[in-house]
């Protein structure tokens, strides 16, 4: 038969009294039941205490995060701005270069100055600064169009500059000016389209300007002559040498040596004949010394 109570005897210490309890198993039961309960709800309260204490701390850690991270925005949006304005400078300089290359605006230039104060909210700052950075990359783009189309411009201009013939081709004094005059061997009216500079026999000639030799013979009339293509429709032609010191399809630079001056083909005398020809139409070479 099972025991339904117990007795609980208690003696206190140094007394001979002793007390005497009476209690039914059912009710030690319950209180094992409570007592039990009660330590797991502690556990739980004890570990969800825990639990909550590292959220807390990791929740100071991420606002300090999210805090320093607005700042790094707000700096990464000033320093954005800043870029735009330098941008901004940049292309009001190309701008004045390009007017005074007399070209003409490049293209999409309308875009600049897109802007606006930066929005509050986190999504849309950042946004904000894809926008920005995606006009600074348009920007720099058309900065980069502008600078290759001046570079060219510039070097056609220098080539140009190279090309046009520019003093005289030999040390001496004009003794025949461009243009129609009595012919010295006819002594009828006849173009002169050169000018001719008289030098001693050797004096060097030099070509007028970078260019190709395109002819070097003996030729009628002309004597020794060296013909020089300089490209942009330009071409120059020394006559009477005694000497040719080039070859055709020689490269040339302006002032290298080209021949020496003589008394070749229908000269009365030691000169050169100097002519400066634009698209084949004899120009007056005193306008290029
Ligand atoms: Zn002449």
């Amino acid at each position: 038969m099972a025991v339904t109570k117990y007795t609980v005897l208690v003696i206190p210490e140094g007394s001979h009294r002793v007390r005497r309890f009476m209690v039914q198993r059912r009710l030690l039961q319950w209180v094992a039941a409570v007592a039990l309960v009660l330590v797991v709800a502690g556990g739980l309260l004890f570990v969800d205490y825990l639990r909550t204490s590292v959220d807390r701390n990791e929740l100071a850690r991420l606002r300090e995060q999210n805090h320093s991270q607005q700042k790094e925005l707000q700096r990464l949006i000033t320093s954005l701005d800043d870029l735009r304005k330098e941008m901004v400078v940049l292309a009001q300089n190309d701008a004045k270069v390009r007017v005074m290359a007399q070209l003409t605006r490049p293209k999409a230039e309308t875009l600049l100055g897109v802007g606006g104060p930066p929005e509050v909210d986190a999504t849309s700052e950042i946004t904000d600064i894809q926008r920005q950075i995606d006009q600074i990359r348009q920007d720099i783009d058309l900065r980069r169009e502008s600078q290759e189309e001046l570079r060219g411009f510039l070097n056609d201009q220098r080539s140009l500059l190279a090309a046009k013939p520019r003093g005289w081709p030999v040390k001496g004094w004009m003794t025949s000016s461009f243009g129609i005059r009595n012919s010295p061997f006819s002594g009828r009216l006849k173009m002169h389209e050169g000018i001719d500079i008289a030098a001693r026999t050797g004096t060097p000639v030099y070509a007028a300007a970078d260019g190709i030799v395109s002819q070097c013979e003996t030729v009628e009339g002309y004597g020794k002559l060296v013909a020089i293509d300089h490209g942009y429709g330009y071409k120059t032609y020394y006559a009477h040498n005694s000497k040719l010191l080039v070859k055709v399809g020689q490269r040339v630079k302006r002032n290298d040596l080209i021949a020496a001056v003589g008394n070749t083909g229908s000269s009365t005398g030691s000169h050169l004949h100097y002519e400066v020809r634009l698209n084949g139409i004899p120009l007056n070479p005193k306008k290029f010394l």
